[in-house]
């Protein structure tokens, strides 16, 4: 009938209408419109490295990576707790996880950790990292999920979406990744290479208040997509 197609033509075109303006006003305002996280999600937040172990350095301000994924954790804790999520920390200072008796301190550490994430009954795990390379040409975040996790793969392809459509040099495709703090639990966990300290306009960036809460911002967006659409 003519006035059905008629409704149906509108009906598209509001359609099209909707779609456009979610995607003009932004995907983090939607999902904080349509939908807040129930308060019993748990995240552990997880500042790689630490103490001793300080992970990549900056050469060009000697800032180093252990400093800066507590910053990133503290940032991302206190954004998920406005968002009524609740959050433990693996680590809340520099100093290491690792047992001061531990012969091996990376083991140690590691178990930690593990025993952390276990104990928190986490919903999700995001582990704080900043990378490093050879060449000082690689730049750009990158999200990784163990391989055998389809819970871990979406959370990390929800924020890599969130952190590539925000971020200039931000991957496109989260990536698996063999790391302990994927590995240790069964719980859907991603590690975010937040970007490489060894490329000297990203090393000065990273550290820039404004990028960091704007690159916290990005992440939480992923995490309550993921959770939106579980
Ligand atoms: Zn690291």
């Amino acid at each position: 009938m003519k006035i059905w197609t008629i409704r149906k033509h509108t009906l598209c075109v509001l359609l099209v209408g909707i779609i456009l303006i979610c995607s003009i006003v932004g995907v983090c305002y939607v999902v904080k419109a349509t939908s807040s996280p129930k308060a019993q999600y748990t995240i552990v937040i997880d500042a790689g490295h630490g103490g001793k172990d300080g992970g990549a350095v900056g050469k060009t301000s000697g800032v180093t990576e252990s400093e800066l994924n507590l910053k990133y954790s503290l940032l991302l804790k206190k954004l998920c707790l406005e968002y009524g999520f609740r959050v433990i920390l693996t680590r809340s200072d520099m100093n290491g996880l690792y047992s001061p008796f531990a012969t091996n301190k990376k083991k140690s550490e590691m178990e930690k950790r593990r025993q952390i994430i276990e104990g928190a009954k986490a919903d999700v795990v995001v582990s704080i990292h900043m990378n490093s390379f050879s060449s000082s040409q690689s730049r750009g975040s990158q999200v990784f999920y163990a391989d055998n996790s389809s819970q871990g793969q979406k959370l990390a392809q929800s924020v890599q979406d969130s952190l590539h459509k925000n971020l200039d040099y931000a991957q496109k495709t989260a990536k698996v990744g063999d790391y302990f703090v994927l590995n240790c639990t069964d719980t859907p966990s991603i590690l975010i290479e937040c970007g490489f300290l060894s490329n000297p306009e990203e090393e000065m960036l990273l550290q820039e208040e404004d990028y960091q809460n704007k690159f916290c911002y990005d992440v939480l967006c992923g995490i309550l997509l993921y959770f939106a659409f579980d």
